[in-house]
């Protein structure tokens, strides 16, 4: 079981700086990384969904002062690649990431590197709790609706798995006008679904075939579509449910057997679909997203559940295998 101790305080990187973290999203991924399914070395501080403020500032760093209010993607590029240089530092190969590469936010302090490219500044209304759920999953979920997906006004946009990712993307498909189904074996996580905007929902433990059921509901497929849970079959399924110039995206993380699904590359070909991967979203796109939340178009704080305290960080964690209260759980942090 994950444990709350006393560590020593990290150190400030030249190019960095010390956030005292005020809130920090519990993710899936944290999970994974307990489970040992991403390579973290021990003794290990997860958490990479966070918001705070500026407590110790680098050297090298020109645009933070302490006492900034910032969020940062979990994805922090290294800033000087060429990736990072083209506008693309989710995908650099140096990348760091609090909570998997080092020490992340289920802390009262955590170190965040090449804070010029990577630290987002917070809007005073855009509280850290907020801030913290929109770190990975619905970052994420935004890049791959708006920016793989593009999805238009009446576009159709299939969710397969309605966890945190899943139920981002249904908000946030539905809040730019997208008519949104969501795909789920559990009936509650529908439910939730259809308040966060969904028009239409496909409960895979009574429809045994999803594609075909989407495919009816839409009239010949949905322009975009999502697996948000990681599942080789909800991947195949989500291609197969495209409509013709259609856009799959992969957003759920597959691991170990799931991890190369049976892809139809027959109708890739026939239908001319697009396929993408979404890892996060770089920093500069955040302005736009923060923009939606602070004018209302999009409400991110109806997908928290649970705030929980640091002290209950390692119980919760160790429980996110099973179904638990619906919504994303926050850590928050007094400050
Ligand atoms: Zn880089
Ligand atoms: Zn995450």
């Amino acid at each position: 079981m994950p444990v709350l101790t006393d560590v020593p305080d990290p150190t400030c990187p030249d190019d960095g700086v010390v956030l005292a973290v005020g809130a920090t999203g519990l993710c899936r991924s944290d999970w994974h990384a307990w489970q040992g399914r991403e390579p973290v070395s021990l003794p290990h501080i997860p958490g990479h969904e966070l918001a705070g403020t500026v407590a110790e500032v680098g050297p090298a760093v020109r645009r933070w002062r302490v006492g900034d209010r910032v969020t940062v993607p979990f994805v922090c590029g290294c800033g000087v690649c060429e990736y990072c240089r083209s506008g693309d530092p989710q995908v650099c190969p140096q990348q760091t990431q609090p909570g998997f590469t080092g020490p992340g936010s289920f802390a009262e302090r955590v170190v965040l590197h090449a804070a010029d490219v990577n630290l987002v500044a917070l809007p005073d209304s855009v509280d850290f709790v907020t801030a913290a759920s929109l770190g990975c999953r619905f970052a994420t979920a935004f890049r791959a609706v708006h920016a793989h997906g593009r999805v238009g006004a009446g576009d159709w946009l299939s969710v397969y798995g309605c966890g945190g990712v899943g139920l981002s993307a249904v908000l946030i498909g539905s809040a730019l006008g997208a008519r949104v189904i969501a795909v789920d074996v559990s009936a509650s996580a529908l439910a939730r679904a259809r308040e966060l905007g969904a028009v239409a929902v496909v409960d895979t433990s009574r429809e045994h075939d999803p594609v075909a059921a989407v495919q009816t509901i839409t009239d010949g497929g949905a322009h975009v579509s999502i697996d948000a849970l990681g599942s080789a079959d909800l991947a195949a399924a989500s291609v197969r449910g495209l409509r013709r110039r259609g856009r799959h995206v992969q957003v759920g993380l597959l691991h170990g057997a799931e991890s190369a699904p049976p892809l139809p590359m027959d109708l890739v070909i026939a239908r001319e679909l697009e396929i993408y991967g979404s890892h996060g979203m770089a920093a500069h796109e955040y302005p736009a997203m923060l923009a939606l939340v602070v004018d209302r178009t999009l409400r991110p704080e109806r997908l928290v559940g649970r705030v929980i305290a640091l002290a209950d960080a390692g119980a919760a964690l160790a429980t996110m295998d099973r179904p638990s209260s619906p919504g994303m759980t926050v850590i928050e942090l007094p400050h």
